[in-house]
């Protein structure tokens, strides 16, 4: 844990969130700044700055988070109309946290290509 990475501390249960999901390994909560009527945002507990730090160790943490991104989008009642996970990797992806985290966007049509 980095105790200046808004994310680990989030993890950590040190700050207040909307949490809608935990594990040994991921924590879901609802982004504080929703960018559609869902959004929620698939932490992983281990501090990884960036996708682009994933490495073959993770490769069981990567399953888990798209799993439950999955099954957190059923139970939103978002999955049958379809919805987002993204991840913004590095400043032209537009990341601002660097922690790993993936979006869970629905609830609205979305368009492509993204902004
Ligand atoms: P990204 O821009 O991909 O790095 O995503 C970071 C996300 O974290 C943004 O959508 C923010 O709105 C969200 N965010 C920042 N601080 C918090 C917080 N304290 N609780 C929930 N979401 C947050
Ligand atoms: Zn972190």
């Amino acid at each position: 844990m980095s105790s200046d990475c808004l994310f680990c501390r989030i993890v950590a249960g040190e700050l207040s969130v909307a949490q809608v999901y935990s594990d040994d390994t991921v924590v879901a909560i609802r982004d504080i700044a929703p960018q559609a009527p869902t959004h929620i945002l698939l932490l992983s507990r281990k501090h990884i700055a960036s996708v682009g730090e994933v490495g073959e160790q993770d490769r069981d943490l990567m399953g888990k988070i798209f799993a439950v991104g999955a099954e957190l989008a059923r139970r939103e009642g978002v999955a049958t109309d379809g919805y987002r996970l993204v991840v913004n990797n590095g400043r032209n992806g537009g990341q601002t946290v660097d922690h790993l985290h993936v979006h869970l966007l629905g609830g609205r049509p979305m368009a492509w290509p993204p902004g």
